[in-house]
């Protein structure tokens, strides 16, 4: 295992530090945070630096000190500093007793290089390992062994919503969200930004309760996939912008209109860095607008590793989706978004590629 240095995944209570696999918790029992709304992964800085060896004193004004990491002087964490180095990354979070810093931070303050091998997993390591594909292959894959949040389940499923929000305060998109969160459960919502302008009240919900930002065009057009390059990124990059100056956080997923690809899509996708995300359970629920059908659709279908297509659109959508995630989870499945179910299968979604279902 590697030495001297350590290994994170996000929504994992458990590290590899100096070559151990340790427990790392912050004071409050708070897990290493997946991305949050502003971007940032959230460590723990006491419980980092108790991995390492080291400690943290607190001094006054909200400067902590980092001591015997790593054989370093001790190093002053401020918001914002290092050492009196300042950068936009080296943030501290204080919450109660809890200190949280971002990855930037501590590696600063402890001399480690900083990666990010995989999609949540996070590597502070002596050797710098930008430009070595067997160094990361490595990390990446004891990363991947370290266990991550989500129950154990029979299986995982990515619900997915199109062509929201709907609604005001009191809408079905609030009410949709209302539901899964009374039933812990996930989705992904790939958004229409000319809706977004009408039904913006609850914005701040989506991150907050657990769900993912999903790009669903600027303006829905119906003939998107054949559009010139230009008029594809424009749609998409426009979208995002709008979505995160309500979320403080871009979309990282994207569905074309109708599911549509061409090469110009996935190229356009691809300069975004957006994967492409399609469907492999379709219900139907925009044409037959039944709860029945939808759910007995879900429930019949969906099994570990499938993406659920739905909209955001009509109460029998809603009223079908709860009915099927109440079956399900009854039987032992779980829904996380489209980012925790690769995360699950260990899959790193790939710009411009296009998905219907992730398995492992
Ligand atoms: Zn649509």
């Amino acid at each position: 295992m590697l030495s001297g240095g350590l290994l994170l995944r996000a929504g994992s209570d458990y590290a590899v530090a100096n070559a151990s696999r340790v427990q790392l918790l912050g004071a409050d029992g708070k897990l290493i945070a997946a991305k949050a709304a502003d971007g940032y992964y959230w460590l723990p800085l006491r419980a980092c630096a108790e991995a390492l060896g080291g400690g943290v004193d607190s001094g006054t004004d909200g400067v902590y000190t980092l001591r015997g990491v790593n054989h370093m002087e001790p190093a002053a964490l401020a918001d914002g500093t290092v050492n009196g180095k300042a950068d936009g990354a080296y943030r501290i979070r204080q919450e109660g007793q809890a200190v949280y810093v971002t990855p930037q931070a501590f590696a600063a303050a402890a001399g480690y290089a900083l990666c990010f091998p995989a999609q949540g997993q996070i590597a502070l390591t002596r050797p710098v390992l930008y430009g070595y594909a067997d160094q990361t292959a490595y990390i990446s894959a004891l990363c991947g062994g370290l266990p991550t949040k989500e129950p154990d389940a029979k299986g995982y499923i990515a619900l997915t919503f199109d062509d929201g929000p709907t609604g005001g305060k009191t809408g079905l998109t609030v009410r949709l969200l209302d539901g899964l969160k009374a039933r812990g459960a996930h989705a992904t919502f790939f958004m229409c930004g000319y809706r977004v302008k009408d039904f913006h009240t609850h914005m701040e919900r989506y991150l907050a309760e657990g769900h993912e930002l999903g790009n669903h065009t600027m303006d829905h057009p119906l003939k998107f996939a054949r559009l010139g390059a230009d008029s594809i990124r424009q749609q998409v990059a426009s979208n995002n912008d709008l979505i995160r100056s309500y979320t403080g956080a871009a979309p990282t997923v994207m569905r074309p209109v109708g599911g549509a690809v061409s090469d110009t899509v996935r190229a356009q996708m691809k300069a975004l860095g957006m994967p492409v995300i399609n469907w492999s359970v379709d219900t139907l629920d925009w044409k037959y607008r039944d709860a029945a059908r939808i759910k007995k659709a879900i429930v019949n279908n969906a099994r570990d590793g499938d993406i659920v297509l739905m909209h955001d659109l009509h109460q029998p959508t809603l009223d079908g989706v709860l009915a099927a995630i109440d079956e399900l989870q009854a039987r032992g499945y779980a829904f996380v978004t489209v980012s925790e179910l690769a995360e699950i299968k260990g899959v790193t979604l790939q710009p411009g590629k296009v998905y219907t279902k992730i398995t492992a």
